[in-house]
Order: C-alpha cells, then sequence, then structure tokens
C-alpha cells in the first residue's frame, strides 16, 4: 500500500495569528531603562512565560539589548530561561528556595530571592556559597521576610553577600494611593546601610519617580505593551480568521443561551478563536473586534473555539477580524471583559500561529 500523501506545510487559515513585535518590546525595554538614571540597572521580568509571550524569545533579545538581570516565578521557569539565554545574565526566582528545586538553582545557576528563614536555612544547608537574594515584605503581605524576622537574620544573610535585597509595591499603578509612600519609607527603615544593591519597582514603581529606583528596577508588563505603562508601544495584535457568514432576521438569536437577539436584518461573522484560546467568556456580549478602524460588536455568547460578531455595518465580509490592534491595546479588551491587561497576556493560547516581528538587536 502506498502511504498517503504529506499534508500541505502552508500558514493554516483555521487558527488566529498571534503576532509579537520584537522591536516593540525591546523599545519598550528601552524607554523604561531611561526612566530611571543611567547608575540604575534595569532588569527584565519575564515570568509565565514572559506574560504569555515566549519567555526564551523575550529574554535573548532583551538580552542582546543588554537586560542583564532576569526574574522568574518558579526555578523551572528559570532553567527554561537560562537554556535560552545562555550563561551571562542572572536569573533571579520570586519564589525564593523551594523544597525540591536545589538541583535547578545550582545547575541553571538561578539566583533564588529568599523569602523566610527557612529558605535561606535551606539554601545555606544545601548550597553553601550560591547566589541568593532576599525578599522582604513592606506591606502587601504576599512574599518575603516580615521586618522582625529580617533583623533576626539580616547580620548572618549579609555576611554571605546576598547579590539584591528586594521587595515588591502592592498599589504602584496608583501613583496617588498612600500605600507607596508607606512602604518605601519601610523599604528604606529595612535596608538603608547595607552595602547590598536594592530594588523595589516594577512597572508602576518606576513611574513613580527615582525616589523608588534604588539600584535595580524589575519592569514586566510594560516591557509587554501594558498599562500603567502609558507610553509603551504595543506588542501584540491578534488576528482572527471568519470562518462564516450569515444572515440573521430579526427576531432570531445568536450563540449559546440565546443570549443575543437581531434587532434588524444582520450579518453575523463566526470567528476562530474563543475561551479556550484565552478570550475569556466574560467578554460575551461586551467586547469589539476590528477591520481596521472600524469596530464590530461581539455579540452573543463566548464559546470554546467560536466567537460571534456583528459585521452588519461593514458591508464587506472580511478574511479575518482583530481583537487585539492598533484600535484595541490589552488594556482596553481587558476593560471590556473586567479584567487587567496582565491576565488577558497570560490567557493567550497555545492554538494560536505565533509570528514574530523584528528582535534582531
Ligand atoms: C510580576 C512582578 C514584577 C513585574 O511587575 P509588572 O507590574 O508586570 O511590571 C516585579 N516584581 C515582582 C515581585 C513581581 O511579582
Amino acid at each position: 500500500m502506498t502511504p498517503p500523501p504529506p499534508l500541505p506545510k502552508t500558514a493554516a487559515m483555521g487558527t488566529a495569528t498571534l503576532t509579537i513585535d520584537l522591536d516593540a518590546l525591546v523599545a519598550n525595554w528601552r524607554a523604561l531603562d531611561a526612566a530611571s538614571a543611567g547608575s540604575v540597572m534595569t532588569g527584565a521580568v519575564v515570568k509565565a512565560d514572559g506574560y504569555g509571550l515566549d519567555a526564551g524569545r523575550v529574554a535573548t533579545v532583551l538580552a542582546a539589548a543588554g537586560a542583564r538581570q532576569f526574574f522568574v516565578a518558579a526555578a523551572e521557569e528559570g532553567v527554561a530561561v537560562r537554556q535560552a539565554i545562555g550563561p551571562g545574565p542572572a536569573i533571579n526566582v520570586f519564589s525564593g528556595h523551594m523544597p525540591g528545586d536545589t538541583a535547578m538553582i545550582e545547575q541553571a545557576r538561578l539566583t533564588p530571592m529568599i523569602n523566610s528563614t527557612d529558605q535561606l536555612t535551606r539554601h545555606f544547608e544545601a548550597l553553601t556559597g550560591h547566589p541568593f537574594g532576599v525578599q522582604l515584605d513592606t506591606g502587601m503581605n504576599r512574599l518575603g521576610m516580615e521586618a522582625d524576622e529580617w533583623f533576626a537574620v539580616a547580620e548572618i544573610a549579609l555576611s554571605q553577600r546576598p547579590k539584591l535585597v528586594m521587595s515588591h509595591l502592592a498599589c504602584a499603578d496608583d501613583p496617588e494611593h498612600p500605600e507607596n509612600a508607606a512602604q518605601l519609607k519601610e523599604f528604606q527603615r529595612l535596608t538603608d546601610g547595607i552595602s547590598v544593591p536594592r530594588s523595589l519597582s516594577a512597572t508602576g514603581g518606576i513611574l513613580l519617580g527615582r525616589d523608588y529606583h534604588f539600584n535595580l528596577t524589575r519592569p514586566g508588563i510594560g516591557l509587554y505593551g501594558g498599562l500603567p505603562f502609558e507610553a509603551a508601544r504595543q506588542v501584540v495584535r491578534l488576528s482572527i480568521p471568519v470562518v462564516q457568514a450569515r444572515m440573521v432576521l430579526p427576531g432570531e438569536t445568536v450563540g449559546y443561551s440565546c443570549t443575543w437577539t437581531a434587532e434588524r436584518e444582520s450579518v453575523v461573522a463566526t470567528v476562530a478563536a474563543g475561551y479556550a484560546d484565552g478570550l475569556i467568556r466574560a467578554m460575551s456580549d461586551r467586547a469589539q473586534l476590528w477591520h481596521g478602524p472600524e469596530p464590530c460588536p461581539l455579540i452573543g455568547r463566548v464559546s470554546m473555539d467560536l466567537i460571534t460578531v456583528d459585521i452588519t455595518d461593514l458591508n464587506v465580509v472580511p478574511d479575518a477580524l482583530d481583537i487585539l490592534c492598533p484600535a484595541q491595546s490589552v488594556d482596553t479588551l481587558a476593560d471590556a471583559a473586567g479584567t487587567i491587561g496582565y491576565e488577558i497576556l497570560t490567557s493567550l493560547g497555545g492554538r494560536y500561529a505565533r509570528t514574530y516581528l523584528g528582535g534582531a538587536v
């Protein structure tokens, strides 16, 4: 029997295309770097697979642009980033030194940000002399040593020369929030006078001004084009093919649970992405898709693989509609769905055909 002919390897037209502009990413990193003094280092947070955009690629282009400090949430992520960027830059792990992580921390040369006395003991016992940092809680009550704990171990911890002492702001996206100044003051109380590099600010903190910069900043969302970095260049574009279009008569309904009813003779496009691709169900009847500058309302329920869009006013049936594009940022889409840009990005699905633009630094 002859084998079946090979499947054609042309670009898929049945799945959405996610285009990631690496030049915009690098421009955002440079702009955030320029927002602090020349003596302040600018790192890059690439946790959650680089906010959904591929941590390896993101870290590789940012390393080529000059980033020397990367941050991930967990050691496994650090291993993947190390494989992508090679031996030079530091890869810091926010969750610190967890049980079972020792071999990864050692082999991938990760720098755990130690969060507790338990972690400090684990680190000193398992990997004497291996680089580490210390994370302090200054009010967020999520990660890091409390003040009393820190003062009890500071002398011994500092004697082992940590690479970094850091904390994290809870409200930096709101410059008016009094918690910002309170955390700054607490960070100073815990760390003034030590001779270890200090870091307090993510994207929001960078924009709060120089008092918040210390020696190293840790932007994440701003690199990927999200708020609160309003001057960010957009990094992602998401274009979804139209599977079919149909005429719907007044009184007819569209989609699961019949939540949308046509009030006029309407043209409805069915496009090929749904909540399994990260277009969360909360977008139902609320978000918009775009055909160039023209908005088209998402109507009815978002389903697993498909959404339905009212394209009556377009007077054409396009090949595809955009849901992330110059007219609609991750934050605009997030607003429509009652969430934040971070969640839109990190939910971007695995079925998209991904295209990376630029990135030759
Ligand atoms: C996620 C995170 C960052 C990056 O925050 P953005 O708001 O995305 O810039 C920095 N530091 C810590 C501890 C984080 O958890």
